[in-house]
């Protein structure tokens, strides 16, 4: 076994290299570059050192980097004119089993794969777990991915290289991210109940508020935190799932974590969900460990965020915050079951005295911290696993309509044209224009339509939305004055009308520093850099912001960070070093 010890102390360049001969395919130049950057605090900075040489290589090592890379199932595999290592991968993930139609399918895309980009598909094939794909998913993933473009592939293989590299670090130092891939199997499993399955039987992952396969995963998280140790466990009047593990200090407030297990139509595995498991796994932990910290933690199991069944959202969240609205109480669904009938079928009390009696102290706890998957790019694309969240984002939303005038498309010149839907166009850009030009906005016209529109009319009317988002309230009214300004200036120009309305406001949530200095600690000892980020998409930290300090984990995802699809991922180790940064926030609380 390889230690990070031998590594260090190298004497000389090749020598390190030699050691770390085979982690990248015939590119000993990586680890070479790599030595000036010693000494590595842990496996995952060696395994960024190793990346950031890459990264900062030009373009032609890198393409050289990925051309070193075998064929799947490529005519060098099956004469095995390879390394052992790609070999061994290969043949794990059934490659060398292919039956002859996948054979002849994998022929077909490696030829127009390397058409398109002129260098070979590269995949780990070891997946997500390190214990492979299969070859379906190595098909459907090589199909998805000949659609990219050149520049985003190149990039894209690069990862995957890294991730191929990761994996065979691991087999050299012996190291197995074992809960990582307790947290990774723990997803797995709650991702088969769904309100929803297709033709095959697989679950579709759905799981809306309080249906059959919600009230299963909520049974299953409620079990597992049982098995994990925790010495309270109840479903509460909104159907969390709640667990606490008891401090040493009977009076010392708690420490408050969680996230939630509903999911969207069609969902990730991971959104909301790793926010649960990953303090679960750092509790089974300590209960195996026979400790007891200075402070209780309680884990929240949130029943519902993502607004699926009803109308309103952070149900689960809103509770502990004493923000549920009673109203929400009369909704229905779209079949028409209301929410206290919900609540009643799934046995909880569906009283607003029982609901309120949920809201919490805050002397009663420290502060609340979520872990979440990024749901974005930012950290895939940096080589980076874990990312500490500045602010949730603000946003202001708006539905409007300009009004100018329709007119023959064909006999008005023009110079004499009232047309809304360009005035909305323009809008657009400025849109676009306006967010771009600082760090950390985004705004976004989702929905443009001319009602009644006609090929060979001047469009008289056209309906729009608007979306602004910034990590700052202050940011986003700045943004929303902008093109609130532009949309008058534009109006005026054209010589239009509009109205305009907002739809919602939504304060920005920013981290408290004393908790996010604690997610940078804990990150940093991992022996990873810093990387801050606000989060663009609204989190149950959100609420529970109102009555206690927060600040939340990102934790890299997959497929360029692709979120409420099930394409989203993550990896075994990732999670791992999102467990181990849980418990060192833990451990710093003393
Ligand atoms: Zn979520």
């Amino acid at each position: 076994m390889l230690s990070l010890e031998q590594l260090n102390t190298t004497a000389t360049a090749g020598e390190f290299a030699a050691l770390l001969d085979g982690v990248y395919e015939h590119s000993p130049w990586i680890a070479e570059a790599a030595w000036a950057r010693r000494p590595f605090p842990s496996l995952a900075a060696l395994k960024l050192a190793l990346a950031t040489v890459v990264r900062e290589a030009p373009v032609e090592a890198q393409l050289g980097l990925i051309r070193a890379h075998p064929e799947l199932a490529g005519k060098a595999m099956i004469s095995r004119r390879v390394t052992a290592e790609s070999s061994d991968e290969q043949g794990r993930a059934g490659l060398t089993d292919c039956s002859p139609e996948e054979f002849d399918t994998l022929q077909r895309l490696n030829a127009a794969y390397n058409g398109k980009f002129g260098f070979p598909f590269i995949l780990a094939v070891r997946g997500p777990r390190s214990t492979g794909l299969n070859r379906r998913e190595i098909i459907e993933t090589f199909t998805r991915r000949l659609d990219n473009t050149p520049a985003f592939e190149r990039a894209e293989c690069l990862r995957q290289i890294h991730r191929i590299a990761e994996i065979r670090l691991n087999d050299k130092f012996g190291a197995v991210p074992l809960q990582g891939r307790q947290a990774w199997d723990c997803a797995e499993l709650l991702a088969r109940h769904s309100d929803v399955q297709d033709d095959s039987g697989d679950a579709v992952l759905t799981v809306t508020y309080l249906t059959e396969a919600h009230q299963a995963c909520q049974a299953q998280l409620l079990r597992w935190m049982q098995d994990c140790g925790f010495d309270d466990t109840r479903i509460d009047a909104v159907g969390n799932v709640v667990g606490v593990y008891h401090g040493r200090d009977d009076v010392a407030p708690r420490l408050l974590t969680g996230s939630h297990y509903d999911t969207v139509r069609n969902a990730g595995r991971y959104d909301g969900r790793l926010g649960i498991l990953v303090p679960m796994i750092a509790v089974r932990e300590l209960h195996q460990a026979g400790r007891r910290l200075k402070h209780g933690i309680e884990l929240v199991a949130f029943a519902e965020e993502e607004g699926q069944r009803y109308a309103a959202t952070f149900l689960g969240s809103s509770a502990l915050a004493g923000s549920f609205n009673p109203a929400w109480l009369d909704q229905v669904d779209a079949d028409g079951i209301g929410m206290r009938e919900a609540m009643r079928a799934a046995k909880l009390p569906a009283t607003m005295e029982a609901i309120a009696a949920e809201r919490r102290d805050p002397a009663g706890y420290l502060g609340f911290v979520e872990v979440h998957i990024e749901q974005g790019p930012v950290l895939n694309e940096l080589d980076l696993p874990l990312g500490v969240v500045t602010s949730i984002n603000g946003s202001r939303r708006f539905v409007g309509e300009v009004i100018g005038t329709a007119s023959h498309a064909g006999t008005t010149p023009m110079d004499r044209r009232h047309d809304a839907a360009l005035a909305v166009a323009e809008l657009a850009l400025v849109v676009e224009r306006a967010a771009k030009r600082e760090p950390d906005r985004v705004g976004t016209v989702g929905m443009l339509t001319v009602p009644n529109g006609s090929i060979n009319v001047v469009p008289g009317r056209c309906q729009f939305s608007l979306d602004l988002r910034a990590s700052t309230d202050a940011a986003r009214d700045a943004l929303t004055d902008e093109v609130t300004g532009a949309l008058q200036r534009i109006a005026d120009a054209r010589g239009l009308r509009y109205r305009l309305n907002e739809t919602m406001r939504a304060s920005a949530a920013p981290s408290a520093p004393v908790w996010q200095a604690r997610w940078e600690a804990a990150v940093q000892s991992l022996g990873l850099p810093l990387h801050r980020l606000p989060s663009g998409a609204g989190h149950d930290a959100m609420k529970l912001h109102d009555v206690l300090p927060q600040a939340m984990l990102f934790v890299r995802g997959g497929n360029s960070g692709i979120s409420h699809n099930p394409l989203e991922s993550i990896t075994d180790d990732d999670a791992q070093l999102a467990v181990d940064a849980f418990r060192h926030l833990l451990e710093q609380l003393g």
